[in-house]
């Protein structure tokens, strides 16, 4: 794992109300010292990025948003929310390219990377999601799609986090193997080289789809997952917090 601090985040997508901002104060209670070896992060819907992150002022939880506009000035754009409005909120992170972004939304690789360009100058750290669909794997071009994602997805500059999400496993309850996992997340770090160097050493590759607290544990033991990005079993305390300590870096 080199000296890449593990990353694990919670996705809740367009899940909750204001009164379930409380689950994030019960998770900093649950994990306790694991605050501090573990970047724990939630993104909320946008409505409740502010208040979370003022209830979370005091940590260990950081606050993230789920996407952003790829326009970095204001401008006449209803709807979007820009990435240094985010950051004003108190945001530290952005996920973008979800495949729920680029699926319904119809987002392409150029328009990820300009989001994550417009995180990087707002100062907060993208998560840019890859990940290849059923199909894609079935027909073998696992490697061409990932690969060709994060070459187009990426900013040119700039700390990012890379998450590998199989869009199959999101969402259902299976996941790739773990010899898989170890495959696609070398495939990324050898990608990111290839354009980064030696700096790719150093850059978080988080594992996301169908992650729970029965297999995290097992996930966070392949060679190469810094981390994870989590949905379903991110809403409750419970559930993220057994994944949170069921870390190596947990104990
Ligand atoms: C996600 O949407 O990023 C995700 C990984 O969802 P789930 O954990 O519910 O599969």
């Amino acid at each position: 794992m080199g000296s890449r601090k593990p990353l694990i985040a919670g996705n809740w997508k367009m899940h909750g109300r204001a009164a379930d901002l409380a689950e994030i104060g019960a998770l900093a209670e649950t994990i306790g010292a694991a605050g501090s070896k573990i970047d724990v992060l939630i993104c909320p819907p946008a409505a409740f990025v502010q208040s979370a992150a003022w209830q979370n002022r005091a940590g260990p939880i950081l606050i993230g948003a789920q996407d952003c506009s790829p326009n970095a000035a204001d401008a006449a754009r209803t709807g979007e929310i820009s990435a240094a409005m985010f950051a004003d909120a108190g945001a530290r992170y952005v996920i973008v390219g979800h495949s729920e972004r680029r699926q319904i939304h119809g987002e392409t690789d150029v328009l990820v990377r300009q989001k994550a360009g417009a995180a990087i100058e707002a100062g907060l750290t993208p998560i840019v999601c890859v990940g290849e669909t059923q199909a894609e794997r079935s027909a073998g071009r696992v490697a061409e799609i990932v690969s060709s994602q994060v070459r187009g997805s990426v900013p040119g500059q700039g700390a990012f986090v890379v998450a590998y999400e199989p869009v199959w496993a999101i969402g259902g309850s299976s996941t790739p193997t773990l010899a898989e996992i170890a495959e696609v997340h070398a495939l990324i770090r050898e990608t990111l080289a290839a354009q980064f160097g030696g700096q790719a050493n150093d850059m978080r590759i988080l594992y996301g789809g169908s992650v729970n607290p029965k297999n995290a544990s097992e996930i966070f033991a392949v060679d190469g997952v810094d981390g994870a990005l989590v949905g379903r079993a991110s809403l409750k305390a419970a559930d993220f917090s057994a994944i949170i300590l069921g870390h190596p870096a947990a104990a």
